[in-house]
């Protein structure tokens, strides 16, 4: 499932297209929205030559000119073993380096450490800013530490950084409405107010280690759960809390070896799974290829996120129903604005002030919409905004 290479040429042809920021976003199901705040575009002054990144791979040529005094921006991301990764990074990076800015990219190959250690040297660097992408939301209290220090202001990218006080921002897509989502999906498709039932449903989730994996399950839950209760939805695993259905590191292969013991356990006697929630992609194709190897039922409704490009085309293919559209193009472009605001002390543009609390206090953030994405509306969305070429999906 890696996608390495496609996520980097992809994200090139992206970078062209890219659209201008998080316009009609919503706010948390739970939280009312603070009033956004002033949203001119902060893009520093170009005055110098930028100096070539320090960073994992070659970035394209590029002779902006970087604004004057310390705009040296640092972007760690997970792992390039997810291609939506491979998009984020891309997509920062061409797009802090048009403003003009200076990018220190690094990918830690979802391995902590290696992630701490490129926090420090991006601290050590003299970066202004760092923008995170954490592999584990728990782990990078100390090394923050450091950098609240120095005074270098911190964004949370997509997943929240726990128990520091050294965050300053959070940007991310609204993660409890992409699993109201895909529970709404369900709910539509399987007609649980109308049709009797029941209906057989299983549940993969996310790593626990992930501070957006519990939004996912939750948001999906809330949605389901009356449908449980009222015995119209049977988990006949019987595993359906948040512990019993997570994924280590969202990992496919954990994804098919539990789908592949659940299959075997309640699923050889013939009946069928009428649906699958699966929080994101990389978990999806596990559970497909579970499925392929091992199920001779009716095929179930499965769920993801990412529209990763082997997920929309198991789409195509009627494996996977539907997957959560989270534009990279518009999360980068949103955290790029922040980024210029933070550096020229402007009010930095946030869309909710009540929902993400870090363990040291809220975290003030922005929250782009996430869209859902299946067969009927998938060229729209993904072709005709140019996030794919029909090619790309064959
Ligand atoms: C992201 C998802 C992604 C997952 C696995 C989550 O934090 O929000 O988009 O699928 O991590 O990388």
């Amino acid at each position: 499932m890696k996608k390495k290479l496609l996520g980097a040429v992809l994200s090139v042809a992206m970078v062209a297209t890219l659209l201008a920021g998080c316009g009609g976003s919503a706010p948390a199901a739970d939280a009312a929205p603070a009033a956004p705040a002033a949203t001119e575009e902060a893009a520093p002054a170009a005055e110098e030559e930028a100096a070539p990144a320090a960073e994992e791979e070659a970035a394209p040529a590029d002779d902006a000119a970087a604004p004057a005094g310390n705009m040296k921006v640092g972007v760690a991301m997970p792992t390039k073993d997810l291609q939506r990764w491979n998009q984020d990074g891309s997509n920062m990076e061409a797009e802090l380096k048009a403003a003009g800015y200076e990018v220190d990219l690094q990918y830690a190959s979802n391995d902590v450490q290696t992630q701490v250690s490129q926090i420090e040297n991006m601290i050590n660097n003299g970066c202004g800013v760092l923008v995170i992408a954490s592999i584990e939301g728990d782990s990078l209290g100390t090394v923050l530490a450091t950098a609240k220090e120095k005074n270098i202001p911190v964004i949370a990218y997509d997943r929240l950084i726990m128990n520091t006080d050294a965050v300053s921002y959070y940007a991310t897509f609204d993660n409890y409405m992409v699993g109201t989502k895909q529970g709404e999906y369900i709910r539509d498709q399987l007609k649980l107010d109308t049709e009797a039932g029941p209906f057989n449903l299983e549940i993969t989730a996310g790593d626990p280690g992930d501070n957006n994996a519990r939004y996912f399950y939750q948001g999906a839950i809330d949605v389901l759960q009356p449908y449980i209760d009222e015995g119209k939805l049977v988990v006949k695993s019987g595993q359906l809390d948040f512990d019993q259905v997570a994924t280590a590191s969202w990992s496919s292969e954990n994804a098919q070896s539990r789908a592949e013991n659940i299959v075997s356990s309640n699923y050889s006697d013939g009946s069928n799974i009428d649906a699958w929630l699966c929080s994101n992609d990389s978990t999806a194709q596990g559970v497909v290829a579970a499925l392929d190897a091992n199920y001779n039922g009716e095929w179930p409704i499965i769920t993801g996120q990412d529209c990763d490009v082997v997920s929309v085309q198991n789409m195509i293919a009627g494996k996977q129903s539907m997957s959560i559209f989270k534009d990279t193009r518009t999360l980068a472009s949103q955290v790029v604005k922040m980024v210029g605001q933070i550096l020229s002390g402007e009010t930095v543009d946030v869309n909710d002030t009540k929902t993400y609390d870090n363990g040291t206090g809220v975290i003030p953030s922005y929250l782009c919409e996430p869209v859902f994405a299946d067969i009927n509306n998938y060229k729209e969305l993904l072709i005709d905004s140019g996030y794919y070429t029909e090619d790309d999906l064959k």
